[in-house]
């Protein structure tokens, strides 16, 4: 039985790290790819270099050997905050971590001491999003205690936002960042080498030209490897949405009307979803499920088709207005959000196709 996969054309991937490195390389910012939406996948962060980023972020430090061990030479960013568990782990696998924790810093420094190695640190802001952070007035005094810790060096400040709250960068938050930013060189006779201000929720206000010009680093995930900006989902204008295409197989196509015959209960995730009755349909069952991919962020490539819905192991595709040109054992393409990418990227039943100079995929397309 073959297996879904998701091929990833790794030319799109290099093309929209290039549109968005020479966006920012304008604005006189530096771009960290961060490739954990692939696991670290080592060949998407070689395309990533190759569209100009010149170092890696990654949530899991798993990910991160996985791509030193493939001789992906740039530094590496840890974004996750580390835990007080893995310090010696994260000084022994990456250059620069994110931090906002004291006790963290000071295991951190020891760890580091014990390495004989100096350990780079951006501290984190919280401006508003409500994730990780030092809130506003807690920079400095946090600031000043970490110089006195030997073995580590603070780099820089850095904030995150629209990833919990959905609180938009603006003009006002990244000038908060960079009078933050004065405020510590000041208190703590200290320059700060980066200010990194934003991930692809920023690209709008950079392209606007409204970036505050001490913000001078992003780190940018979505945006290179599906092609948008996270405000609004909208389409990076310069990058292609389908560097990622999920590909899995019709298991079964029939015809079988479209109200669940019989007295109802919840299905198998708990749910009692409503059926309208559009009488009979052409309905396959594809070879991909929950066990596979956050279903919900599918979108099947041949916009005839419509998704309705999921069990662990099957995705119900409703077939009618393309029955005609579909078999049994025929694939179907899928583009994905970025949960969806996830998800799969993560799954170990999901097969990764990495492709070079790839031709146009020939699908079972959207014309007939
Ligand atoms: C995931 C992550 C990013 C990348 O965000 P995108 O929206 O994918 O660009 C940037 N910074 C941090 C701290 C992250 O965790």
């Amino acid at each position: 039985m073959s297996h879904p996969y998701v091929t990833i054309d790794l030319d799109t991937i290099e093309h929209n790290a290039r549109a968005v490195v020479e966006l920012c390389r304008a604005h006189g910012m530096a771009v960290t790819g961060v490739t954990k939406g692939t696991a670290g996948h080592p060949e998407v962060a070689r395309a990533m270099i190759r569209g100009g980023v010149t170092s890696i972020g990654e949530s899991q430090l798993e990910n991160v050997r996985r791509l030193t061990q493939a001789g992906v030479g740039v530094p590496c960013l840890l974004l996750r905050l580390p835990s007080l568990s893995e310090v010696d782990d994260v000084v022994r696998t990456v250059e620069v971590s994110l931090n906002s924790e004291l006790p963290v810093l000071e295991r951190l420094s020891r760890a580091a001491r014990r390495q004989h190695r100096v350990h780079d640190v951006l501290v984190m802001v919280d401006l508003g999003d409500l994730r990780e952070g030092l809130w506003s007035h807690e920079v400095v005094p946090f600031i000043s205690k970490a110089l006195s810790l030997p073995g580590i060096r603070i780099v820089g400040l850095g904030t995150n936002l629209a990833c919990f709250g959905g609180v938009v960068p603006s003009v006002e938050n990244m000038t908060r960042l960079v009078e933050i930013a004065t405020a510590v060189e000041r208190s703590c006779d200290l320059k700060l080498e980066w200010i990194s201000g934003v991930n692809s929720s920023g690209l709008n206000l950079l392209a606007a030209g409204s970036m505050p010009t001490r913000i001078n680093h992003a780190r940018i995930g979505e945006a290179i490897l599906l092609g948008r900006e996270t405000t609004h989902r909208q389409p990076w204008p310069g990058t292609a949405l389908d560097a990622f295409v999920l590909h899995a197989d019709i298991l079964e196509l029939k015809q079988k009307p479209s109200v669940p015959v019989g007295t109802r209960s919840e299905d198998a995730f708990g749910h009692l979803t409503p059926f309208a009755n559009h009488g009979l349909m052409t309905r396959a069952l594809v070879n991909i499920g929950r066990e596979e991919v956050s279903v919900e962020g599918l979108t099947p490539r041949d916009s005839r088709l419509k998704i309705l819905g999921a069990s662990s192991s099957y995705l119900v595709v409703d077939m009618t207005a393309a029955a005609e040109c579909y078999h049994v054992g025929d694939e179907l393409t899928f583009t994905l959000n970025y949960a969806a990418l996830l998800s799969a990227m993560t799954s170990e039943y999901v097969r990764k196709r990495p492709l070079r100079n790839a031709p146009p995929l020939i699908a079972t397309t959207t014309e007939t």
